[in-house]
């Protein structure tokens, strides 16, 4: 909790800073109220669409209360953009949990290059096996020399094994093999990097789902969890990104990084409900302890209070 509100401390300051001032000498809700709250939301990268959605919630809870002072703005606020993350997270994540299973619990990670999707690969291993998890890690990123050796990196760094055949292999075929040795080493959760390449949108389709293909045939129902991750820092990049990949594939979940060094964190808020995905983990620092589970009511407790 307070690694939360020191990460989300630039967007803390920024909304609430502006918040107070659209209230400033105000005792109603009126409609500068809205139409200044609104620029408010759109400045923090929440996005028009659900911006709007928001003020809307606003100016129902307004219409039915008369009485609802300018002061208890910031308390409505907070529960109409609770309510809205809870229509996407339901149920919360508690943990770095992983469903009962006989078999490793798989998660192939998606995103474009430099947001953070190696980092996030090697903090996810690093709490799973603080949790006492067995891990594995695939490198399927065999795009970039880099990808494969950061990844390299992190697991000697958290001490898990990872299956690579350097760069230029076969995507595909690091993904078998991964999932081969992980059933066999008795695995609980494998975690697979694939490369993110966006400038054709059909050949992304198809890697990724030849990845897919073949994951299903050593593990069912593999991937478990397909997590794309986004750079919070990023703005409308980000809303583009997060419609590319979920037209792509079948993205379940989203982890949104570099938290820390943005005043604009209400991309959380919009893309996971623009694009209907949960937000599982948000990424607050460059350290291995920096990923934190996402949970809708400590998010807006940390921005609004
Ligand atoms: P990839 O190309 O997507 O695999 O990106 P990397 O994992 O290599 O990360 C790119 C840069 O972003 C690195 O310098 C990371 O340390 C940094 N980074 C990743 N996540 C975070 C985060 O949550 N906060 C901050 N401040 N930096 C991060």
């Amino acid at each position: 909790k307070e690694n939360l509100n020191k990460g989300l401390a630039k967007t803390k300051d920024s909304v609430f800073k502006k918040l107070t001032r659209v209230v400033v000498g105000k005792t109603t809700v009126d409609d500068d109220v809205l139409d200044e709250l609104e620029e408010v939301l759109i400045s923090s990268d929440v996005g028009v669409d659900t911006t709007l959605k928001i003020i809307g919630r606003i100016e129902k809870r307004v219409a039915e209360d008369k009485f609802l002072g300018a002061s208890e703005l910031n308390r409505i606020l907070k529960e109409e953009i609770s309510g809205l993350l809870e229509e996407n997270n339901k149920g919360d994540y508690e943990a770095f949990d992983l469903p009962k299973s006989d078999n490793p619990y798989v998660i192939m990670v998606v995103g474009v290059n430099g947001v953070g999707k190696t980092t996030t690969i090697g903090k996810l291993a690093y709490q799973f096996k603080k949790a006492g998890k067995k891990v594995t890690l695939g490198a399927a990123d065999t795009f970039r020399a880099a990808a494969v050796e950061q990844l390299r990196i992190w697991s000697k760094r958290v001490g898990v094994p990872v299956v690579d055949q350097g760069m230029g292999a076969d995507p595909a075929s690091v993904a078998f093999e991964t999932l081969t040795q992980a059933k066999a080493n008795g695995s609980d959760v494998v975690i697979i990097d694939t490369a993110g390449r966006l400038h054709n949108k059909i050949n992304l389709m198809n890697e990724l789902s030849k990845i897919k293909r073949v994951m299903d045939k050593v593990i069912p129902e593999a991937p478990h969890e397909i997590l794309l991750v986004l750079d919070g820092s990023t703005g409308q990049n980000a809303f583009e990104q997060a419609k590319q990949f979920t037209l792509a594939t079948e993205v379940n979940a989203l982890a949104i990084t570099k938290l820390d060094g943005t005043a604009k964190g209400g991309v959380v808020i919009g893309v996971s409900d623009q694009f209907k995905v949960p937000v599982k983990y948000i990424g607050i620092g460059e350290s291995m302890e920096d990923l934190q589970v996402f949970n809708r009511n400590e998010f807006v407790d940390s921005l609004f209070s």
